[in-house]
């Protein structure tokens, strides 16, 4: 993919600090699942996210943990990219971490998966000596009411807590849980093949010996002796060659896994280079974490015809409303429309997802599309947020991702002019 506005970066001001915030998250994240104590880094929109999991699990009776522990193979150190735009800088920050997924259903497991992977997230802070407007939406980090940068800098409407700048920023704006499954060549498992394969082969020899009609007794009673050795030998033989040809189907599969998607990379290319042209904020990494974001509240709410980012005209299909975790694997434009202002594009997400049905947890790779719409009047906002905007006719502030108008004044709050709504969603 092309990389608007994105650099690698080694002088950014914040990047230990980044460091910091992300491995203070990796905590919260954890006590999220164990102690349903929400992370005090997580932007708003983000939280939403995670409690409509919350709701969805808990409206099919489930209890679902993940614990991030030490990789197994690689290195753990943290990595970090960033992009941004003239007020906030993005940046990416993940590490490859020792993930373990175990789901309850009434107290019983139900689904245990441990397996190597990685942890990012896109964090937003301020740029170097920037400020954003005060009237840039946001819920305050303490009673969660939706206000806006300036009120809460001057105590919160509801609660009357006053925040600094630095207590507002940076903020976890998305997450990317990454689970590569086993790893491809599993030495570990050779010993497993070897010794399947001796005492298969341990019977077969010692009921060949028995028949054999041309031994005498002493010659019999030596083979005998022999068949442990004699089945070790093959079990080394046989074993080997089998994990060897296990593993090689395997990586080949796993391969077709990673490269799902390659066929939609040139109509992304088209597609973002245009957005780019027409909004210069847009760019390939913004549109990828704002569309899976979109994704995950239509997957994780129990009711999601009931978002305000929902314009389906049709029900979300039985198969999509099984899944309660998804993890993203890959994402590409399949078609897109810009007229009279308004942008049309219909997406396929390549995902893992985790899906509940007739009381078991089925891991599959599903394929999905979603079809979004916007309208293309202003440059892209990286600090908009869905559960805490501002009234364009009244300028009070309310959670948009709940209600479609405004609760003061009653107009409808145009949702399309700064945020992508759903129009269709299949699989
Ligand atoms: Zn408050
Ligand atoms: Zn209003």
């Amino acid at each position: 993919m092309d990389m608007h506005n994105f650099e690698l970066t080694s002088k950014l001001p914040n990047r230990c600090e980044g460091k910091k915030q992300y491995t203070r998250f990796v905590k919260e994240f954890s006590d999220w699942y164990a102690k349903g104590k929400m992370s005090e880094l997580v932007s708003r929109d983000t939280r939403f996210m995670l409690e409509l999991q919350k709701q969805k699990l808990q409206s099919f009776g489930l209890d679902m943990q993940l614990k991030f522990g030490k990789p197994n193979t690689s290195d753990a150190r943290p990595a970090l990219l960033s992009y941004e735009d003239s007020v906030f800088e993005n940046y990416i920050v993940g590490a490859n971490k020792h993930i373990t997924t175990t789901i309850r259903s009434s107290g019983k497991e139900i689904y245990s998966r441990d397996e190597d992977g990685g942890l990012s997230v896109v964090m937003q802070d301020l740029k170097y000596g920037s400020a954003p407007s005060p009237d840039t939406g946001m819920c305050c980090p303490n009673c969660g009411s939706p206000s806006t940068i300036g009120r809460l800098m001057s105590g919160c409407e509801f609660c009357g807590t006053k925040f600094l700048m630095d207590e507002l920023y940076p903020k976890v704006m998305h997450i990317f849980v990454e689970r590569r499954g086993k790893p491809v060549f599993d030495t570990k498992q050779i010993k497993k093949y070897i010794l399947v394969c001796a005492l298969v082969f341990l019977p077969i020899y010692i009921l060949l010996n028995l028949f054999r009609a041309d031994i005498g007794g002493a010659e019999r009673i030596t083979n005998y002796i022999y068949a442990v050795p004699a089945a070790l030998i093959i079990g080394v033989m046989l074993g080997t060659g089998a994990w060897f040809f296990v593993n090689a189907i395997r990586s080949v599969m796993l391969m077709g896994k990673t490269a799902r998607g390659g066929s939609t990379v040139l109509k992304s290319l088209i597609f973002c280079n245009k957005m780019h042209e027409l909004d210069p904020t847009f760019s390939t990494e913004y549109f990828r974490d704002r569309s899976t974001s979109l994704l995950k509240f239509m997957l994780y709410s129990p009711q999601p015809q009931e978002l305000a980012i929902c314009r389906c005209k049709k029900p979300v299909p039985e198969k999509l409303r099984e899944i309660v975790d998804i993890t993203y694997g890959n994402s590409g434009v399949n078609k897109y429309k810009i007229r009279n202002g308004v942008c049309d594009v219909s997406l396929t997400f390549y995902t893992d997802s985790l899906h509940y049905h007739r009381g078991k947890i089925i891991s599959k790779s599903d394929k999905i599309h979603i079809s979004l719409r916007k309208v293309i009047k202003k440059p892209t906002d990286l600090g908009f947020s869905l559960t805490a905007v501002s009234c364009p006719f009244c300028s009070a502030s309310f959670d948009a991702a709940k209600v479609g108008e405004c609760p003061f004044c009653g107009n409808t709050y145009p949702l399309e002019e700064n945020e992508w709504v759903v129009t269709d969603i299949r699989i």
